[in-house]
């Protein structure tokens, strides 16, 4: 005979038996239960690491294991509280949504570039990574916000920013948070060409580019 401890949660599937129970030395109802381990994330996501039936005396919770296939065939699938066996799978779902909805907003920024950087406007505003046009740059990555001061056929005159980031989300920060309506925040300008900037493009230098 197997000695069989209860741990964990545990749900009573019947309890209706009644016997000796060698422990307790007495006649006593047993019980049979569905005994499981729940892990967890934060206590939100469950899952169900380990489950075992069992019929155990009600006193000491002394008894047996059972086959868990011969259980199932008398009483069902195991009726462990719904959360608990599948919450895990609303973790993965959230966690694909998050890749999802970036990627999402990644394409629609891409778009956005391709189609305002075809027909540049003034006042667009592009995040870019202005390290490739200067000739000595202090670092690969300098994110900086221009905006189309002028558009003279090919050429395209842009306001320079006073300063630039080494990450991306320094310099959108400045336009999420309105800092580049400032007057101060550009300072003097540069001229690019189409082609200049098809190549920043086609470098994937140009982060966003915004138009109000
Ligand atoms: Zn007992």
């Amino acid at each position: 005979m197997i000695i069989w401890g209860s741990k964990g949660e545990a749900v009573v599937l019947d309890a209706h038996e009644h016997k000796h129970c060698p422990t307790c030395e007495k006649e006593r109802k047993f019980l049979l239960q569905l005994q499981y381990k729940v892990s967890h994330i934060w206590y939100i996501f469950k899952w169900v690491s380990s489950k075992q039936y069992v019929r155990v005396c009600e006193i000491c919770l002394r008894g047996d294991r059972l086959v868990a296939k011969s259980v199932e065939e008398r009483f069902g699938k195991p009726p462990i509280p719904f959360m608990s066996r599948w919450s895990w799978v609303f973790l993965a779902a959230l966690v694909a949504g998050i890749g999802v909805f970036g990627s999402i907003e990644s394409s629609n920024r891409s778009s956005q570039v391709q189609m305002f950087a075809a027909a540049p406007a003034k006042n667009d505003i592009y995040v870019l990574n202005i390290s490739s046009l200067m000739k000595a740059p202090e670092s690969s990555y300098m994110y900086g916000v221009l905006r189309v001061k002028s558009v003279d056929g090919n050429n395209i005159e842009f306001d320079a920013p006073r300063v630039t980031y080494n990450k991306v989300t320094g310099a959108t920060k400045d336009v999420d948070g309105g800092k580049v309506a400032r007057p101060d925040y550009f300072d003097g300008s540069l001229v690019l060409s189409k082609a200049d900037i098809t190549r920043l493009q086609n470098e994937g230098a140009i982060h966003s580019i915004e138009r109000n």
